[in-house]
């Protein structure tokens, strides 16, 4: 058992984790099979439950296409809009997981960080490692939101993430300079308008040529392209996402 392991275990004793899809307590430590089994992330029954974004997926945004093609094809939305960022990658397929990225962020359930960060390097690893990325920068919130939810659940995610990968996280590169209103109730062009100016980059001693933006629900893609914009003016070249949920092609 690796040290981080059995502190975990350790801790877990004492605060039981919870499974990220039913939120029931996880057992810490229990024999299957005749082998001791410890710091699970989720129940066997639940993992079934969860869709992955596997097979065919849009070159551009990472969504599942529902139809063979070729490496380089776009889905319907991405064929309709130009996005600013170079190409984006998903791990779930958004109805699968919804309720358990709603506790996630608005429940403090951070601890499911770890189950998602696990499974985007099992899914993704491989692919994100031959990019070059050297930074690993999660989608900031506005300073006051942040602090009346107590954390920003996109770098709980990353922080993950950059264990997993080995890719250090920045999380006060970019900054969001306003409160923006919630995407929702906003159609594709009130959403590019409600996040125009809304992020800015705080640092000028860190320069990249490469990084990933880390966000939780990818849905048009605005968000994304007002970041990847400012990342653009700011030098960077290469510039990727990683979003745990993402919908279907409309
Ligand atoms: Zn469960
Ligand atoms: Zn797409």
């Amino acid at each position: 058992m690796h040290e981080f392991d059995f502190l975990d275990t350790a801790i877990s004793l004492v605060y039981p984790r919870h499974c990220p899809v039913c939120d029931g307590v996880l057992k810490t430590v229990e024999i299957k099979d005749g082998e001791l089994i410890t710091g699970r992330l989720i129940h066997d029954s639940c993992n079934r439950k969860v869709a992955r974004i596997r097979g065919n997926t849009c070159a551009k945004c990472g969504k599942l296409l529902d139809r063979a093609c070729q490496d380089d094809e776009y889905c319907n939305d991405c064929m309709k809009m130009r996005h600013l960022f170079d190409r984006g990658f998903a791990v779930f397929e958004y109805r699968s997981i919804s309720g358990s990225i709603y506790r996630f962020k608005y429940m403090g359930r951070r601890e499911y960080a770890r189950f998602y960060a696990k499974e985007a390097k099992r899914l993704l690893g491989r692919k994100l490692s031959g990019l070059g990325i050297e930074a690993i920068i999660p989608v900031p919130m506005f300073r006051d939101k942040e602090n009346k939810r107590g954390y920003n659940q996109a770098q709980v995610l990353a922080k993950s993430l950059s264990k997993e990968l080995g890719i250090p996280m920045f999380s006060d590169v970019l900054v969001r300079n306003r409160n923006t209103l919630p995407m929702k109730q906003l159609d594709v062009r009130g959403r590019r308008n409600n996040l125009k100016k809304a992020f800015n980059i705080a640092r000028n001693d860190v320069k990249f040529k490469c990084i990933l933006i880390i966000d939780d629900i990818y849905t048009t893609g605005s968000t994304i392209d007002e970041i990847a914009h400012e990342f653009r003016v700011a030098g960077v070249k290469k510039i990727y996402f990683l979003s745990l949920a993402i919908g279907q092609t409309t």
